[in-house]
């Protein structure tokens, strides 16, 4: 037993430690939009009392600003989307690693940088979209077959300029080889109707309005278009099932380097990865949680459960210079 007089000190110790716990907030910088992220922060203010400040803006101006901030950092979180961003800010070495057995414990290793300089929160498959009008999904079967000559005139795509194409190609380049993957990439920008569009929305109106048949969409967006309009005549097919799986990206978040609030933040991003949090994360955004222990929203479990790739998806990053230099040469614009 502890003689009394340091029995009062750890019980002051205790005290104060909760007083400077209640008084601390977390300054997040997010490319997320308010609606996506509001909810979740709220949610968590409420049960603990930590305050969240958050600041929206695209990734790239945010991470140009934690590394201008350097050592007077205001931000303690980094939320962005696709492990291309997340890496692109690792080596700029504005994040530090978050150790914790809870993160570990709740997010599968291949969605987190094997560094732990970020997590993945939430995930989203970019799989095919096909017209239920034009294409039996029994003519469909893998990314790589859209290369084939029956699909000529019949594919959109988004554009290569877009981190979620640069990230699949760069899976693609992983998985195959530089090689193989360009002839695919070749074959796919050969079989397109029309020009690349510049997001997954515009490329689902146009499978909808028979300007192509298939293409290539992150679930959320298809989740949004069909939920404005149920009469949508497009469908998501989930390709590469008798192999590797389904591209599968994600949403995440790190700490940043000079994080003012470390400890705070540290917990956020724990109790964000529990059930609770991913339930309301996944579900504002139509995406899947990344926590497997947690079910998806009933709209998203509406399209049917697949297999996904296993492949670590920092690979999107390590090789996000290389996809990038192999979609310019196949002529993906
Ligand atoms: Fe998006």
């Amino acid at each position: 037993m502890l003689p009394r007089k340091h029995v009062l000190a750890a019980l002051a110790l205790t005290l104060f430690g909760t007083a400077a716990q209640a008084a601390d907030e977390v300054v997040v910088y997010s490319s997320r939009i308010d609606e996506l992220i509001k909810p979740v922060f709220d949610a968590y203010t409420k049960e603990t009392g930590v305050k969240i400040k958050f600041i929206t803006d695209k990734e790239a101006p945010l991470m140009q600003r934690i590394k201008a901030e350097g050592k007077n950092a205001t931000a303690d979180l980094l939320l962005t989307v696709d492990a291309g961003n997340l890496w692109q800010a690792e080596q700029m070495g504005i994040l530090q690693p978050i150790k914790s057995d809870i993160i570990d414990k709740n997010i599968p290793a291949q969605y987190r940088a094997s560094s732990h300089d970020w997590t993945g929160l939430s995930l989203r498959a970019r799989t095919i979209a096909y017209s239920t009008d034009r294409v039996k999904p029994e003519e469909l079967s893998t990314y790589e077959a859209l290369a084939d000559k029956n699909w000529e005139g019949r594919l959109c795509l988004r554009t290569a300029k877009k981190v979620y194409n640069q990230s699949l190609t760069a899976t693609l380049i992983e998985t195959h080889g530089e090689q193989k993957t360009e002839e695919i990439i070749k074959g796919w920008v050969n079989n397109l109707s029309t020009d690349v569009f510049s997001d997954d929305t515009a490329l689902l109106q146009a499978i909808n309005a028979g300007q192509c048949d298939v293409g290539i969409v992150n679930t959320y967006y298809y989740g949004r278009l069909h939920k404005e309009n149920p009469k949508l005549a497009v469908k998501l097919f989930w390709p590469n099932q008798a192999d590797r799986g389904v591209h599968v990206n994600l949403s995440g978040i790190g700490l940043t380097k000079y994080a003012p609030h470390p400890e705070a933040a540290k917990k956020l991003v724990e109790w964000m990865t529990g059930e609770h949090a991913q339930k309301i994360f996944a579900g504002v955004n139509q995406e899947f949680p990344a926590n497997p222990a947690v079910a998806p929203s009933e709209e998203v479990a509406a399209w049917g459960t697949f297999k996904a790739d296993t492949i670590p998806v920092e690979v999107a990053g390590k090789r996000q210079a290389e996809a990038i230099r192999l979609m310019d040469r196949a002529g993906w614009n």
